[in-house]
């Protein structure tokens, strides 16, 4: 199966339906980014950050944000949910007897996910666990590179997850990485994911806005910048 990728503000967005992406993921070793639009801020301005996420072997985008922007610029793609997309992984690895890594969040979230995801698969095998606060990445690296898991999830939130998987993946040739962001607190059963409705619609951000007011400082300049740049890129083209 090919790529098939659209510029987006600049970076790779790759335009397969859910499916297709598991499909693809299946088969590759490397980079996943789950895009949304703090990322895309974050690499207009930080070109490093945007060299990594070109540099990844899939973008998948997670979010309604990113399904309107680039409908916005003419293209149509039907978000995938990181979560979700990080799950059926997992799952497809223990249909496959391929192990797994967890790496991020708390000590005791990550454990707890761990338990919860055995249980959810008791073919599964996690052949590596470690919190995401740790300021030795190569110990980290290394102590993972002995096991070489099939799928590596990484929870350290971003940028910190993709700046940790870009420098890692040269040494692990047969893995495939995914930042997950929240992912391990929501399958450690700490905190709750919006319901349904809300993410039929779309607007789980809201939801985990109204209960985490802390949120807010995050999502408040982040969406109307993102909004703003998508206008830009649609009516002012790259280069005027
Ligand atoms: N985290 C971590 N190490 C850090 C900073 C954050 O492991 O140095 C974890 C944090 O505990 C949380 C996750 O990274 O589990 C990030 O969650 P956030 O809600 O920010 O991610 P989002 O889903 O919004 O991208």
């Amino acid at each position: 199966m090919e790529r098939n990728i659209v510029k987006f503000l600049g970076l790779n967005v790759d335009l397969f339906s859910f499916e297709e992406a598991v499909e693809y993921a299946d088969n590759i070793s490397g980079q996943i980014v789950t895009l949304n639009p703090e990322m895309v801020n974050n690499a207009c301005k930080n070109s490093d950050f945007a060299k990594i996420i070109n540099s990844a072997e899939l973008v998948i985008p997670d979010g309604i944000g990113i399904e309107t922007g680039l409908k916005i610029m003419g293209r149509s793609v039907r978000r995938i949910a990181g979560i979700e997309f990080a799950h059926r992984l997992i799952e497809e690895c223990a249909k496959n007897q391929q192990s797994v890594a967890l790496i991020g969040a708390k000590p005791e979230i990550v454990e707890k996910a761990k338990e919860n995801l055995q249980k959810e698969f008791p073919a599964l095998y996690i052949t590596y666990c470690h919190d995401g606060y740790f300021d030795d990445d190569e110990k980290i690296i290394n102590e993972v590179k002995i096991r070489q898991p099939r799928l590596i999830l990484c929870a350290l939130g971003s940028p910190k997850q993709e700046e940790f998987i870009f420098k890692a993946k040269k040494d692990f040739p047969e893995s495939v990485f995914i930042g997950v962001g929240g992912s391990f607190d929501v399958w450690s059963g700490v905190v709750e994911r919006a319901p349904e409705i809300y993410q039929k619609f779309g607007i789980e951000w809201l939801y985990r806005t109204v209960k985490e007011p802390k949120r807010f400082k995050r999502i408040f300049p982040a969406l109307p910048l993102f909004v703003l740049r998508v206008l830009r890129e649609k009516f002012v083209p790259r280069g005027v």
